[in-house]
């Protein structure tokens, strides 16, 4: 499920692909950094703000490559911390970056912590019950440029709110892939753009700073542990026995618990971080103090640090989240076994921060309007 564009996005090129290009053209090899350097550090938004570069030479770029593959087309601003950009590709495909400007797991606002949160495809193939991503399927993986073409959009955003100064990408704590769509189903596009994204040349944020989340792609996950740039992992649990968590996520047939969790050992164990479980908590699905016993014990065999995430509620489908008190005591039981976790305060729910959820109600406006 591929789109492909007429010109291919100059933020999907790395620094040896570009060079191969150019060389072709009989460019010298500086010429590939001088053009990044354009994208990455100065933002150039168009190719006449190359000024370095010569009149034919823009013009040749301008008719191979597009500069940016996404606009923006709605930027919403939550009342608490969340800022949610949406973006059209040239398919007219919807997706979402979200900006989170507070600790994740925080409790109270801490403005100073700020995390980006990206996507990797149009839509969901995994069907997990309680996700807003999947309700549609799968639309299409998204290219190496379009992904990191979304951190380009986080950075004009930023640059907007403080027009003098140029706001470096790494002044943002975490860059998580947890937006729509499942990672590791598009590896080698990921894998392209956290390149990019890690490179001097490039965006040039660290890899330890950047966590891939996974349904459980076991296959995958062993293949991440070798990759020699050290992304950190986080592993969507929602359940801690087979029997409930079958019962949400359809990948669990395909990787039943007895797969998944020798394969985040062989993770953690290549990386010597934690990995982090995440665990929505939803109303009489998977918040029993049999689950809490069962996830403390998982956590506690893996040395993984648990993230507790109050079910954000999704239009159209039944599940809530459970009490105040019942996600304390669901907590207690971790901690009374020394489990490093967090109980997630909400963020984001006036602006549709659940996975998806924007893209869907835009979508169907979209549709409303062009139907009318
Ligand atoms: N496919 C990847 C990454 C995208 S989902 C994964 O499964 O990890 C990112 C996280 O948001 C996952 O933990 C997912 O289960 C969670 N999520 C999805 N819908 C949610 C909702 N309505 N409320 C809270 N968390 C949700």
């Amino acid at each position: 499920m591929k789109f492909t564009p007429a010109r291919p996005p100059l933020t999907g090129e790395t620094l040896d692909s570009l060079t191969e290009r150019l060389r072709a053209r009989g460019e010298p090899a500086f010429r590939a950094r001088q053009i990044l350097d354009w994208l990455y550090k100065k933002r150039a938004r168009t190719w006449d703000d190359m000024t370095n570069l010569s009149k034919p030479l823009r013009a040749w770029l301008a008719e191979t490559f597009d500069l940016l593959p996404a606009d923006l087309v709605l930027n919403k601003q939550s009342h608490d911390v969340t800022d949610k950009l949406l973006l059209e590709l040239r398919d007219r495909s919807l997706i979402e970056t979200v900006i989170i400007r507070a600790p994740q797991d925080g409790v109270g606002v801490d403005h100073s912590r700020k995390t980006i949160c990206i996507s990797t495809q149009v839509g969901c193939a995994m069907a997990c019950a309680f996700c807003a991503s999947g309700l549609a399927g799968l639309k299409r993986d998204l290219s190496a440029g379009e992904i990191v073409a979304q951190l380009l959009h986080v950075c004009y955003r930023e640059d907007s709110l403080t027009p003098r100064a140029r706001t470096e990408l790494a002044s943002f704590d975490n860059i998580v892939v947890m937006g729509m769509g499942e990672p590791l189903a598009n590896y080698d596009a990921l894998l392209r753009a956290l390149t990019i994204l890690n490179a001097d040349w490039g965006l040039g944020f660290g890899a330890r700073r950047i966590t891939v989340s996974t349904s459980g792609l076991v296959p995958k996950i062993l293949k991440l542990a070798d990759e020699p740039l050290g992304f950190r992992l986080a592993i969507s649990l929602h359940g801690a026995t087979d029997e409930v968590r079958e019962k949400i996520m359809p990948v669990n047939k395909a990787y039943p618990l007895a797969k998944l969790i020798p394969a985040i050992r062989e993770f953690s164990e290549k990386h010597g971080r934690m990995v982090t479980l995440e665990f929505i908590l939803i109303e009489d699905i998977n918040d029993s103090l049999d689950q809490a016993t069962a996830l403390r014990d998982i956590a506690r065999d893996l040395h993984a640090h648990v993230n507790l995430i109050p079910y954000n509620s999704v239009e159209g489908l039944p599940w809530k989240r459970p009490s105040l008190t019942r996600q304390e005591k669901f907590a207690d039981v971790l901690r009374a076994a020394r489990i490093s976790v967090t109980l997630r305060r909400e963020k984001g729910h006036d602006i549709d921060a659940a996975c998806g959820q924007l893209r869907l109600k835009t979508e169907k406006e979209r549709d409303a309007v062009a139907s009318a």
